[in-house]
């Protein structure tokens, strides 16, 4: 058995070696990088040996007898793969105890519960009858270069609390030790954000160690534009008066703002049911999310940016500007809108190029302005217009976005005809960014690639075979204070009834998450608003990009092996 032990841990060791000829191998073109890297290599080489031998090592661990992998049913039973198995382990060990105090019980360590070993030992002790007092340490994945030194010294502590308490813990996931290596190893090369690599990080764990990218709020339901293409604003919907009065609570969005700080969300994006300069409270929400560092962009029709409203933006150091813009001349402006007419189209031209010019003025990189066009039959033919005027306005970024349809705007589907339009000027109007230092967000290449011409949808495929990873980036918070997992109002709870840091951090919220990343398996799950995790709006994805750059992210970084479907 010790013979059999020791092979299975130099086959770790072995993974392990391996994967550092293949860092090795991928830095042979970037020398200055190699030679970093060996420097590291050579000051750390005790650290993986460490590592492995700080537990024993037993990949054929099961949770029969007295073994456990976590201290609530989901988390155990994720990791056993059998179903009942906490009340199982919980009865059997209660039963053993009662017969014998001093009966041991092993925690097995995976990928699924490496960073929460106190709470399963808590747990342990809870059911021995011993009382916890032994303040364990909690496990830091920041600096995210220090992931492995980290975690050795937060098990090794924890190892000492509990030595001679009849706990053992047991390493039992062939791959953990390496899942760490290749994340430290990207963290030290500093290619991508230790943030970045902590959210790829956890979708692998199954666990939030921070909060989402990016907070979405929807501050005010008006709009003074109304574009036909509109899922909320078109003519053919008529909301009721509750719903246009509504309006975000500024208290609520700066407790909010709060525990996002503490989350390390990267940023908010204030997008509106509708225009949200027309909010009286707006700017202030600005100025308190940016008075807590937070990055903060938001959407605008660009009508009512005059010039101090310019001038403050460009102070308070928004972010970006996603300016709706669905047309490269005034007539056409004036057909795919219902309250705008050639002379708004005027004005938001001017503001939008004052803006940039007192940007320009104040020396600023911020805000970026990209400008967003949803192409559909009214407007198909205008790329090369919209991408003439995006230049004339000295924008930084221009995206084409095919419409997204629903029973209200299925009239401006697009036909083969127009498809092919848009296929033939697209090139043109990729070449007028690029001669003009505009960065084209090229998604639409995306949406051409994947569009079913029946039904408009462009992304059903995809993410019911990659699954579905929103649950760790994003969230749409909307103004009845309803979070929703993804832009398509998927509630996973309401912010009257806990603060947004325990809703993002309840099992909850961790169910809904993990549920998506298995979307195939999940389709009919429904989320406590009634709405099903898989609908039809995943077959036109309005998180596509973050789900793909994912994808690609995981692949790149050679994590995407780790994640288990
Ligand atoms: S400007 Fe924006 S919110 Fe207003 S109608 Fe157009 S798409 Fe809708
Ligand atoms: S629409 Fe579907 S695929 Fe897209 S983020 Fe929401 S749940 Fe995921």
């Amino acid at each position: 058995m010790q013979l059999e032990n020791a092979v299975k841990v130099r086959k770790l060791e072995l993974n392990t070696v391996l994967r550092r000829l293949k860092d090795i191998a991928s830095l042979l073109n970037e020398p200055g990088e190699l030679y970093g890297y060996l420097d590291r290599l050579r000051e750390n080489y005790s650290e993986l040996n460490v590592l492995i031998n700080l537990f024993p090592f037993e990949p054929e661990f099961k949770n029969d007898g007295l073994c456990l992998f976590g201290h609530f049913d989901e988390l155990e039973e994720r990791i056993s793969g059998k179903k009942g198995s906490f009340a199982e382990v919980v009865n059997q060990f209660k039963a053993t105890i009662s017969g014998n105090g001093r009966a041991a019980l092993k925690i097995g360590i995976t990928r699924y519960n490496f960073f929460c070993l106190e709470d399963i030992v808590k747990f342990c002790l809870n059911l021995k009858g011993i009382e916890e007092d032994m303040h364990l340490p909690s496990f830091n994945v920041f600096p995210v270069g220090m992931i492995i030194k980290n975690f050795i010294g937060y098990a090794n502590e924890i190892k000492k609390k509990i030595n001679g308490l009849g706990i053992e813990l047991v390493l039992c996931d062939d791959e953990l030790v390496e899942i760490l290596q290749v994340v430290q190893f990207h963290a030290q090369r500093g290619k991508i954000s230790d943030k970045e690599l902590v959210r790829l990080l956890g979708v692998i764990a199954e666990h939030a160690f921070i909060g989402p990218q990016t907070i979405v709020f929807d501050p005010y339901h008006r709009c003074n534009i109304k574009c036909k293409h509109c899922f909320v604003h078109n003519p053919k919907i008529h909301h009721p008066q509750e719903f246009l009065d509504r309006k975000f609570d500024y208290n609520i969005f700066k407790g909010i703002i709060d525990d996002a700080t503490e989350l390390k969300v990267d940023g908010i994006i204030l997008q509106g049911d509708g225009e949200p300069l027309l909010y009286d409270k707006f700017f202030d929400m600005l100025r308190y999310a940016r008075s807590k560092d937070i990055g903060v962009s938001f959407f605008t029709n660009g009508s009512l940016i005059g010039e101090n409203k310019a001038r403050e933006i460009v102070d308070l150091g928004i972010r970006e500007i996603y300016c709706s813009f669905p047309a490269g001349i005034p007539k056409i402006y004036e057909l795919v809108t219902t309250s705008g007419n050639q002379e708004i189209f005027h004005t938001i031209v001017k503001n939008l190029k004052r803006l940039m010019q007192i940007k320009r003025e104040s020396n600023k990189r911020d805000p970026r302005l990209t400008m967003t066009h949803v192409i559909h039959t009214l407007n198909h033919h205008e790329l090369i217009d919209m991408a003439k005027t995006d230049v004339e306005i000295g924008a930084d970024a221009a995206r084409f976005y095919l419409i997204r349809l629903d029973d209200n705007n299925k009239h401006l589907k697009l036909s083969d005809r127009e498809l092919e339009v848009i296929k033939r000027d697209l090139p043109i109007a990729a070449r007028v960014f690029r001669e003009n230092n505009i960065d084209f967000v090229d998604n639409i290449k995306f949406q051409l690639e994947h569009y079913d011409n029946n039904t408009g949808a462009w992304s059903k495929d995809i993410f019911l075979k990659e699954g579905c990873t929103i649950g760790w980036y994003f969230c749409l918070i909307p103004a009845l204070y309803d979070v929703s997992m993804c832009c398509h109002l998927r509630t996973v709870g309401w912010l009257n009834r806990q603060s947004f840091k325990e809703l993002w951090n309840s099992r909850e919220y961790r169910r809904y998450r993990i549920q998506a990343k298995f979307l195939r398996d999940n389709k009919d799950f429904t989320f406590p608003n009634g709405v099903k995790l898989y609908d039809e709006h995943c077959e036109h994805c309005d998180n596509h990009q973050t789900l793909i750059t994912n994808l690609e992210n995981l692949r790149k970084l050679g994590l995407y092996k780790f994640v288990k479907q």
